[in-house]
């Protein structure tokens, strides 16, 4: 497993595949090349990136990341690719092409290049699944991930995970503030307004606690999802599309709670190692996984972070993030025209109101009777249904609710 300041990133949406990954890559790929020499570089998209890097603006960040050089885009979704969220930068001097490198981009922000390995991350941890981790913190008497990260990581982490704290409330707070377009494109049917500060405006005014609760935490979640769909700064967690989720929940234990913002911080390692564990066996990417692999992810990391605010054990904290992940097997990747908006703004407030429910669940239902599910099995079955799903619903936009909307416009 890889440290925990590769799986929170910070940067712009709505994509960490589609808009961090590639800003990236094209910042390596510059230092490959003599830069002021070259007059043009050519970027090709391959498989799914060929058809969701328009509506996720992978052409903007990379067009940022090389300016001034020009760039040209092409898009090419018959060529054979070792993964779906390949791109290729061709450097040229006139007319002559000077370096070539391919980059995949593996979801959160991640990179693999075999042209490039400076880009390439590497594990820190070794274990390979929960099991593994709990073994050894059973072991060695620990109690807490965060102690557990700290006998792996670099101690400047808690100032990096305090970073990432204070990265997701200024994203949610700059949501609430919002109003206005979520730019798209000219379809009307994709015309949608933010909504954040709407709902968050009716939360406070209801007087039934529980919905209170709920609208509340939605309309965090549809801050930071309206941030990332609007290209704003925010933090993979475990990716942009799914980065209203865990924000959320953490928002309304700061806001609601008066949890510390150092609690808050040490919740991320709990949330993170549940991240991570997914992430190394099974995907975070919609491209990969389907939606299951994204807004499960970020449901399960937000679960297990409550847990820990919560004081909830070890095991209630399996339990919880097990559940989160559950009941969302199978869930499809089809956002509507390329753009991450429709399903996936609504989705990041189911994500976060079933984190609490699952934490709900495992303060209650954990004492009376053993979860027969562990952490790796919900894992291994969603990488399972995920290999199984059709590329239609892994993040190509051409089945499921893209497809359907597709034929109303
Ligand atoms: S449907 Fe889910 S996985 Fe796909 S882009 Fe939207 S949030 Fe990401």
């Amino acid at each position: 497993m890889k440290s925990l300041s590769k799986l929170f990133r910070v940067g712009p949406g709505p994509s960490s595949s589609h808009t961090i990954a590639p800003f990236n890559a094209a910042k390596s790929f510059l230092k490959l090349i003599p830069a002021k020499k070259v007059t043009k570089i050519k970027v090709t998209f391959y498989a799914s990136l060929a058809c969701t890097a328009k509506g996720h603006h992978s052409d903007v960040a990379i067009a940022k990341a090389f300016a001034p050089i020009p760039t040209a885009f092409s898009y090419d979704i018959d060529t054979e690719v070792e993964h779906p969220l390949t791109m290729k930068f061709s450097a040229y001097c006139g007319e002559k092409m000077v370096k070539e490198a391919t980059y995949m981009s593996l979801g959160g922000g991640e990179l693999l290049s075999h042209d490039d390995p400076s880009v390439n991350d590497h594990d820190i941890y070794p274990f390979r699944d929960l099991g593994e981790v709990l073994s050894y913190m059973k072991k060695e008497n620990i109690k807490t991930f965060k102690e557990f990260c700290l006998r792996f990581e670099d101690p400047s982490i808690d100032d990096y995970l305090m970073e990432i704290t204070k990265a997701m409330f200024e994203t949610v707070k700059k949501g609430l503030r919002s109003e206005g377009k979520i730019p798209a494109n000219d379809n009307p049917r994709l015309q949608i307004m933010r909504t954040a500060k709407s709902m968050h405006d009716r939360a406070i005014s209801s007087q039934a606690k529980g919905d209170k609760r709920t609208i509340l935490m939605s309309s965090y979640a549809y801050a930071a999802a309206e941030c990332s769909a609007c290209g704003d700064v925010v933090v993979t967690s475990p990716t942009c599309g799914s980065s209203g989720v865990l924000p959320a929940v953490l928002y309304y234990q700061y806001v609601n709670k008066k949890r510390t913002l150092a609690e808050i911080r040490d919740s991320l390692y709990s949330a993170g190692i549940f991240g991570n564990i997914v992430k190394q066996n099974a995907s975070i990417a919609g491209s990969i996984g389907g939606c299951q692999a994204e807004i499960g992810t970020a449901t399960s990391m937000a679960a297990a972070a409550l847990c820990y605010l919560n004081g909830l054990s070890l095991y209630q904290m399996e339990y919880a993030a097990e559940c989160a992940m559950e009941h969302f097997l199978g869930l499809s990747c089809d956002p509507v025209d390329g753009y991450v908006i429709i399903p996936c703004i609504e989705r990041n407030g189911v994500g976060a109101t079933r984190a609490y429910d699952s934490y709900l669940y495992a303060k209650v239902i954990a004492p009376i009777r053993h979860n027969q599910v562990s952490f790796d099995d919900v894992t291994n079955a969603m990488k399972m249904t995920g290999d199984s799903l059709s590329s239609a619903y892994k993040e190509t936009a051409q089945g499921g609710l893209a497809k359907i909307l597709q034929k109303k416009m």
